[in-house]
């Protein structure tokens, strides 16, 4: 959460708009000001009143940032919000894509692929926990593009099957993965019959 003063708090005289930037992890949302560090919102309220900017840093995190940026800009305040679109699984990461159709601009950046260089749009955890919120940087998580991201999805159930299956591809290992890959996945296994 961040700030700039204004002299005088005049509710209304300014128009107030909402502005989101989302993004991959990685792709340069952060913005550089004086920063107050908070869990929830409307615990800086009385920090943000007398401000004309706001900028929300990781809005995910913020489960009241939907209705804190709508009050703000309701108020006359520019609020910029900077946020993950999307969880490691590619879905909706908390409600916060709720503020598109609030919001009187949205914007998504990309990263760059940490594999391929290309344009990534994704945020890929490279290891097992299954929770939505795992704090971490490069340590634990990489910016993919689509292909990249399909591709990595594949070698981690590949991966995961028992070693001591009959053939690298067998029956039991294509049963499995057909039943795990999604069906918007458009990489066709090779069958390998023996
Ligand atoms: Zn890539």
């Amino acid at each position: 959460m961040a700030a700039t003063p204004i002299h005088a708090a005049s509710p209304f005289k300014v128009k107030g708009q909402i502005q989101v930037i989302f993004g991959p992890m990685f792709s340069g949302k952060r913005y550089e000001m004086a920063a107050v560090p908070a869990s929830c919102l409307y615990d800086i309220h009385s920090l943000a009143l007398p401000c004309s900017v706001i900028g929300i840093d990781e809005g995910q995190f913020f489960p009241d940032c939907v209705q804190f940026c709508e009050e703000m800009a309701n108020l006359g305040k520019t609020v910029i919000v900077a946020a993950l679109d999307g969880t490691f699984q590619r879905k909706a990461f908390g409600d916060v894509l709720a503020l598109v159709p609030l919001a009187e601009s949205v914007v998504k950046l990309s990263a760059v692929c940490m594999r391929c260089y290309k344009e990534a749009a994704y945020t890929k955890r490279l290891g097992s926990e299954t929770q939505v919120e795992v704090i971490g940087g490069a340590d634990k998580y990489m910016s993919l593009c689509r292909l990249c991201y399909f591709h990595s999805e594949q070698e981690a159930l590949l991966s995961e099957l028992p070693a001591e299956n009959e053939t690298p591809l067998g029956a039991t290992a294509q049963a499995a993965l057909s039943s795990r890959i999604p069906a918007r996945q458009l990489f066709p296994l090779q069958p390998h019959n023996s």
